[in-house]
């Protein structure tokens, strides 16, 4: 049996999900957003965000204040758990957490995504002493000390030149000698006298003594030279994967997990919608979740509408 009712449920809280939640609320129906964790989801984790609109820049977390401020003005709640699974009965579905049950008529799902590890021996080892996928939570910890990123993304540009303001000195290591960067992000980081790039180097193994990160062994994947880099933490940003596997039942991810939409943000089960980054689509951003969360919101006002009292 299950215990709270909502018109619609949000599963994450991100920026995709408030939005919807926002978008929902406004249209005077009852919505919860269930997140695993404080909300704002990976805005928490950027240092400074830019390229939003209506702000010069703004730090991550602020951001994620601000949109949880206009998200709930309208009555949108907000409770803390993980969602385990979604049961779908038609015209209800049962969402449900690790701490509660709930009995909804549409879900959005806004999971968004996580990031990939390297998959290199050390990496497990010397999580939390040394090796980090977080700038902005870790990167204190490495004042005026050497660090190496890894990756060649607009994550691993953006966070090594955020890193670059507290290290003494920025290694990147790039796997190619073309960065996939936005350029704007590509050219500050060239222009940083302390960051240096390492091309056609990948990782092989991260070192470290009984205590924390030493370096890393690496291979040039042209020469196939191996070589050793002393550093003090190695931060990884090689991508993202989505946050999908409770929903892999329903049939909705292809086969790497990303959800499947069409542009009105509703699956292939009516009544459930997805959005942000935890669907296939080309451009994960916030301007493109937020984007995402207002089409979301009101595709389920309509199918409430249509499924009438
Ligand atoms: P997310 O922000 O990923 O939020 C998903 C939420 O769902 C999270 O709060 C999570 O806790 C919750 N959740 C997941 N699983 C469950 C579950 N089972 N149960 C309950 N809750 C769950 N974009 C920009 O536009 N500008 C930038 O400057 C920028 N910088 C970035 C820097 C970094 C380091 C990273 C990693 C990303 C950056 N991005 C940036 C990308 C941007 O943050 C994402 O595109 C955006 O946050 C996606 O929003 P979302 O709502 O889809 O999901
Ligand atoms: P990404 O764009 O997928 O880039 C991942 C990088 O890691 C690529 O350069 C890739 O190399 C490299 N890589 C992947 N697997 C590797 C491996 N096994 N070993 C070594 N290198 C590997 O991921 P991201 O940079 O985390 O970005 C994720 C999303 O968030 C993107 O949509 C991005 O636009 C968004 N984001 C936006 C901003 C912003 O707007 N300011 C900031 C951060 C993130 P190749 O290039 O050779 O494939």
């Amino acid at each position: 049996m299950a215990e709270k009712t909502y018109d619609s449920i949000v599963i994450g809280a991100g920026p995709g999900g408030m939005t919807a939640a926002l978008y929902l609320s406004r249209s005077n129906s009852s919505v919860l957003m269930i997140d695993r964790g404080v909300y704002g989801g990976q805005m928490n984790n950027t240092a400074e965000i830019e390229n939003y609109p209506g702000f010069d820049s703004i730090l991550g977390p602020d951001l994620a204040e601000k949109m949880y401020q206009s998200s709930t003005q309208f009555g949108a709640e907000y409770a803390f758990g993980t969602v385990t699974k979604i049961e779908d009965h038609g015209a209800t579905k049962t969402v449900v957490t690790d701490m509660d049950t709930y009995e909804t008529k549409s879900v959005i799902i806004a999971t968004g995504a996580q990031y990939k590890k390297l998959g290199v021996a050390g990496e497990e080892e010397f999580g939390g002493r040394g090796v980090s996928y977080c700038a902005v939570c870790d990167g204190a910890f490495f004042r005026n000390k050497h660090v190496i990123v890894v990756g060649g993304g607009d994550s691993a540009v953006e966070e090594g030149t955020y890193l670059a303001g507290l290290a003494e000195k920025v290694t990147v290591l790039h796997r190619r000698d073309k960065l996939r960067a936005q350029q704007i992000l590509q050219d500050r980081a060239f222009a940083n006298e302390k960051i240096n790039f390492k091309w056609f180097t990948e990782v092989q193994e991260i070192l470290g003594d009984d205590k924390k990160v030493t370096g890393v062994r690496v291979v040039d994947n042209q020469t196939q030279e191996v070589s050793e880099i002393a550093a003090d933490g190695v931060f990884i940003y090689v991508g993202i994967n989505p946050i999908s596997e409770p929903f892999l039942d329903l049939g909705i991810t292809n086969e790497q997990g990303w959800i499947e939409t069409n542009e009105s943000m509703a699956t292939k089960v009516p009544g459930i919608y997805a959005l942000g980054d935890v669907r296939e689509k080309e451009l994960r951003q916030v301007t493109t979740a937020v984007g995402d969360g207002a089409i979301a919101g009101q595709s389920a006002y309509g199918y409430l509408q249509s499924l009438g009292d």
